[in-house]
């Protein structure tokens, strides 16, 4: 069961985090938020211009596509928690850089030390880099996939939410694997790490 007391006390430090320079630019830090009592954390890249102005994770272009994901999955969002391994935006959306990654990967580890998740989505390139501590050499491969993760906790891969957006092909494919992810957390079976989703029916 998630530490609600514990996912709090981490909030209100980011909220007042100055360990990189994002801290300057920022609006709002973005913690994360949902229950967790579904078992299932969801850890994106860094908060867009939306999450900046409301505080709050996924709200913007990219949230709308990681709802429909929830939605093939049959997964309700509030059940889950979601957060992003940067907690503040970075300028005009570019990639966070190694250092401010690594200046925000404790609060991500906290995080998952207090919510005990079934398994961790990692949204996108970015979000595995978080989760993981190194950046995968060929992330294509890795969508649909379980791999070992942190604290002995496994990770499923999708592509991250906001990578879809123009290309039709990639989204069928998200709402495929979202949808076999769906059914194997039904299914109540271990994470198979090292295969894909896709394989498992
Ligand atoms: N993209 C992310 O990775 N995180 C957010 O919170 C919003 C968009």
């Amino acid at each position: 069961m998630p530490d609600a007391a514990a996912l709090e006390a981490i909030a209100s430090q980011v909220r007042v985090c100055r360990l990189c320079d994002l801290c300057t630019t920022r609006i709002h830090a973005v913690p994360g938020e949902g229950s967790g009592q579904s078992g299932l954390m969801l850890v994106g890249e860094a908060p867009g211009r939306k999450e900046d102005e409301s505080g709050r994770p996924f709200v913007g272009s990219a949230g709308k596509n990681l709802d429909l994901a929830l939605a093939a999955a049959g997964i309700e969002r509030a059940s889950t928690f979601i957060t992003s391994i940067n907690k503040c935006r970075p300028p005009g959306n570019r990639d966070p850089t190694p250092a401010e990654k690594d200046a925000c990967r404790p609060y991500l580890m906290a995080q998952v030390a207090a919510l005990r998740p079934r398994v961790i989505v990692a949204l996108g390139r970015h979000g595995l880099h978080g989760l993981l501590g190194a950046m995968p050499e060929d992330f294509s491969a890795l969508p649909g996939t379980f791999l070992a993760g942190p604290q002995g906790i496994p990770i499923w891969v999708s592509l991250h939410p906001a990578a879809i957006i123009y290309r039709q092909k990639w989204k069928e494919k998200y709402l495929e694997q979202w949808s076999a992810f769906g059914q194997w957390l039904r299914s109540g079976k271990p994470a198979p790490i090292g295969k894909s989703v896709e394989g498992l029916q």
